[in-house]
Parts: structure tokens; C-alpha cells; sequence
């Protein structure tokens, strides 16, 4: 069986506990305005042609992105860490893209993990069905959950798809009692209305959600890359916010029991 891949980010901090080696699946079906990394969108391997300056000619240069891995392989590859792994209690995460989207791929490279006693986190939007979830939670030891909006038309303007398999998904989770983290990228004039952080700590507290939660204040790095790889640039041409910018929305969460930090 194989997966495509777009990145392999090693040494990587902020994807889960310890060192980890974060794994990037191509395709996702959402179209956040503010997305980083829109070479992702696609699900397959995609080539575009860039101009590149050597001495005095300009010469077009062939990138690929996007790369096909067999299961075998892309253990190989996650196995080369281990030893980072068993020293600082870190393992493999697989993001995206939205990785539920290669859910056999996915499905597969989770089992051979745990088996190699890895420890695993999903990065995942939370947008995709309840049985993609059903088949990998087992394999799963925590999970990085976007919430972004609760509210279901602005949640279409800022992502391109309804929330409410999200919010179903995140439901059927929290019953499970799996580990996650709420991962909330807050963005100027969106979703950071002190009414708007009010109805996420009603939502999650009713849901008996009290654990974590992530801030990601919105920053405009990325941008040039919608040219680059020829996608529609919809980001909001708003200032980057900053981390004191947060704060209040930070304390608010703390106020309700939360244990909130701000970055990944
Ligand atoms: S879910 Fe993530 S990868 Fe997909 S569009 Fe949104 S920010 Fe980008």
C-alpha cells in the first residue's frame, strides 16, 4: 500500500510531546483562508515549473511536490529516529493536509507504529467521517484537534466546509475519553470576538472537555506560496497577530479550568 507524502519534518517540537518526527499527507478538503501550506491541497504528487537565476540566465526548475511511500518505507524513514523518540518521550505525528483523508494508509502506518511501541498524535481538522475515526483511534495516543469557528456559515466562509461533522467528530472522542488538545487558530476579525471565545468554553465545557487548549495566533507566513504553486491566494490581508494579542482570550479559558498555551 502507498501513501503520498509532502514532507517529513524531523526534530520537530511543537506537533506533541518530546522530539517527533511529524509526517505531512498530501489533500485536504478544506480551504482555510488563512492555510500555510497550500501545496497540500491537492491529493496527488503535483510538478510546477519555477524560474531560478544561475550566473545570468533565468532557467525553469522542476519541483515536485509530493511523494509516493510504500508502508515499508515510510517506517524506515520514522525508524531512524527512535533514538531521539526513547530519549525525550517524543514519537510520530501525522498531519496534513488533513492525514483522515489517506484513512487506509493512515489506518496502516499507525498499527505498524504502535507496534514498534511509538508513540502516536493525529494533527487532524476533524473533517471527515465518524468511521475513519472509528477505525484509528485505538492506534492513536493523542489527538491535535483544530476547532475553529462554531458558528456553521462563518465556519463555510473561513474553511469552505460545514463544521458540524467536526463538532460530531470531536463529541464522539471526547466520549471515548481520548487524549486530545484543542488547537484554536485564532484570526483577527473571524473568530476572536470575546462572544465567540464564550461559546467555545459553553460548547467544550458541556461536552466535559476540560483539558487543553492551543491558541495559534494568525501570522501571514506562507503567502508567497499560492503564486508559487498556482492556488487561489484567499488569505485575509490582515496584520499578523501577536502573541500578547491573545492573552485576554488566554485568560478567559484559564478562568473556565482550561490549561491554555499559546503556539503549537
Ligand atoms: S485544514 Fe489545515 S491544511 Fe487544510 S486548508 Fe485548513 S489549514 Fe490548510
Amino acid at each position: 500500500m502507498n501513501g503520498i507524502v509532502f514532507d517529513i519534518k524531523r526534530y520537530a517540537v511543537h506537533d506533541g510531546p518530546g522530539i517527533r518526527t511529524t509526517i505531512f499527507l498530501k489533500g485536504c478538503p478544506l480551504r482555510c483562508l488563512w492555510c500555510h501550506n497550500p501545496e497540500s491541497f491537492s491529493p496527488l504528487v503535483e510538478e510546477f515549473y519555477q524560474e531560478k537565476r544561475l550566473g545570468d540566465k533565468v532557467v525553469q526548475d522542476k519541483v515536485q511536490i509530493g511523494k509516493k511511500y510504500s508502508v515499508t518505507d515510510l517506517v524506515k524513514e520514522i525508524e531512524k529516529d527512535q533514538l531521539f523518540f526513547d530519549e525525550s518521550g517524543g514519537g510520530v505525528t501525522f498531519s496534513g493536509g488533513e492525514p483522515l483523508l489517506q484513512i487506509d494508509f493512515l489506518e496502516t502506518m499507525l498499527r505498524e507504529c504502535k507496534a514498534m511501541d511509538f508513540h502516536t498524535v493525529v494533527d487532524t481538522s476533524g473533517f471527515a467521517p465518524k468511521e475513519n475515526f472509528e477505525r484509528i483511534t485505538k492506534n492513536v495516543d493523542l489527538f491535535l484537534y483544530d476547532l475553529k469557528q462554531l458558528n456553521n456559515k462563518e465556519h463555510k466562509q473561513l474553511t469552505g466546509v460545514s463544521n458540524q461533522q467536526i463538532l460530531d467528530n470531536l463529541s464522539y472522542l471526547i466520549e471515548q475519553k481520548k487524549n486530545l488538545i484543542i488547537r484554536f487558530p485564532m484570526i483577527t476579525g473571524f473568530n476572536d470576538s470575546k462572544e465567540h471565545i464564550m461559546e467555545m468554553i459553553k460548547f467544550l465545557t458541556d461536552l466535559t472537555y476540560q483539558s487543553e487548549i492551543h491558541i495559534l495566533p494568525y501570522h501571514r507566513i506562507g503567502k508567497d506560496k499560492y503564486s508559487r504553486f498556482e492556488k487561489e491566494n484567499r488569505m485575509p490581508d490582515i496584520p499578523s497577530m501577536k502573541e500578547e494579542d491573545t492573552l485576554w482570550a488566554k485568560e478567559l479559558f484559564e478562568e473556565a479550568g482550561f490549561r491554555v498555551s499559546i503556539g503549537g
